[in-house]
């Protein structure tokens, strides 16, 4: 088991939270002031455990092991949502500088090294996964030409503004980047409800998001009789219920869904609503589950259509597939949990992470920890600080154990199975 110091890890994680400090969470969205500061101080304390730290031009922190041939890539982000928690990402990216520390000091000048990386705007300030899909060459000239604010700025003005323009962009090395392996805050409260120490992530959920249209006819409120009205928000409220319990049906036991904007015009107290609008997002891990709840999506839309005189259309805003870890990294970091007398659960993960983009290239898993009372992304977020160290501990023991696996010429980590986690 490598030897971790937790107290350092403790340090390091406040010194980071110090940067964008927001009363007891921090503000740093990416590519904001202190987001660029908080990447030059993890970009110093890399090299100070002997990384050669780089920032690319999308703005990752990188941090190479020197003399390595083969190495374990671990890595989160540091940039937050706005007001957010000061764990989140920044967990998984120190977590990862102190087992590059440990690793170089039980191991130096081993062919089998540690790269760090911390990803930018995870958290898609300006599009999500920015840097994860950018090292993972998923980003496109024009994609990235194309992305802004909803302030309309241009990601391209503000790279160049930050001094990004124009580095080189590093990327995933199939021959150097044996296993992808993340730490994460769990961001929901099951495994505090179950008290159990940590979640081994089987994948994190696929989403589907619609766009409900509903158009009807606009009306005085106070003059049109019930029975002749074509209101789209009654139409909007009944499709609303009706689609909570086709999806229920349709789900399984992890299924969530969600109701996220909800849009009635003219929008006036004494008009019949002639139009309405309704975002609706359903995630899962299973392929099948998720493939089933859309035809119920589609189902209750056609069903729906014409009912109180108002036509009923959807258009697709957007869809992830499901993505499964790796099936041998994950034994890793059971056994690294039973090792160090913890206990564990597998479970998906419902947010998105930059594991998924990994996932898609290398063998790649994930460790959560405890989120006290299951809050994030808000300033309220906190873990335990025993939870931290165990946690540490549990991490440090898994990337030992797939460290440990990995030879300088075979293709994967040994202990990667090559196999995914199957959807239930
Ligand atoms: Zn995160």
């Amino acid at each position: 088991m490598l030897a971790v110091d937790e107290d350092q890890v403790l340090a390091d994680l406040r010194a980071l939270a110090g940067f964008g400090k927001f009363d007891t969470g921090v503000h740093r969205p990416a590519f904001s002031e202190a987001d660029l500061a908080a990447r030059e101080w993890l970009r110093q304390r890399m090299q100070a455990a002997g990384l050669d730290g780089v920032i690319d031009g999308i703005g990752n922190v990188y941090g190479r092991a020197p003399g390595a041939e083969r190495t374990v890539l671990l890595g989160s982000h540091t940039d937050t949502v706005p007001n957010g928690g000061w764990l989140d990402g920044a967990l998984g990216v120190i977590f990862g500088l102190e087992v590059v520390r440990a690793w170089r000091r039980a191991r130096p000048d081993n062919v089998i090294g540690v790269d760090l990386i911390s990803f930018a705007d995870e958290e898609g300030t300006w599009l999500s996964c920015l840097g994860s899909r950018s090292f993972c060459g998923a980003l496109t000239d024009a994609e990235l030409t194309g992305v802004r604010t909803r302030t309309g700025e241009r990601l391209l003005d503000r790279l160049a503004h930050a001094g990004l323009a124009n580095r080189a962009m590093v990327r995933l090395d199939l021959k150097r980047h044996g296993a992808y392996l993340e730490a994460h805050i769990e961001q929901g409260p099951r495994l505090v409800s179950d008290a159990v120490d940590i979640g081994v992530v089987t994948g994190i959920v696929g989403l589907r998001r619609h766009v409900v249209f509903f158009r009807g006819r606009a009306d005085h409120a106070g003059t049109t009789p019930m029975g002749t009205r074509r209101d789209a928000a009654s139409a909007l409220f009944v499709f609303a219920t009706t689609l909570a319990d086709r999806l229920r049906e349709a789900g399984g036991p992890d299924s969530v869904w969600n109701y996220g904007i909800v849009a009635v015009r003219p929008g006036a107290a004494n008009v019949v609503p002639g139009e309405a609008e309704l975002t609706v997002e359903f995630r899962d891990l299973s392929p099948t589950i998720i493939e089933r709840m859309d035809a119920a999506f589609h189902a209750t839309v056609g069903a729906s259509d014409g009912a109180f005189g108002v036509a009923v259309s959807t258009t697709s805003d957007g869809s992830l597939e499901p993505t499964a870890m790796d099936k041998g990294l994950m034994g890793a970091f059971a056994a690294a949990a039973a090792e160090a007398g913890a206990s564990h659960i597998c479970m998906p993960s419902g947010a998105g992470h930059d594991a998924m983009i990994l996932a898609r290239h290398i063998p790649a898993a994930m460790m959560f920890v405890p989120s006290i009372d299951g809050r994030s992304h808000d300033i309220s977020e906190d873990t335990h600080e025993d939870d931290i160290r165990q946690g540490l501990r549990i991490f440090a023991g898994a990337a030992g154990r797939i460290l440990e696996e990995l030879t300088p010429t075979n293709g994967r980590a040994a202990v990667s199975s090559g196999e995914r986690e199957r959807a239930p």
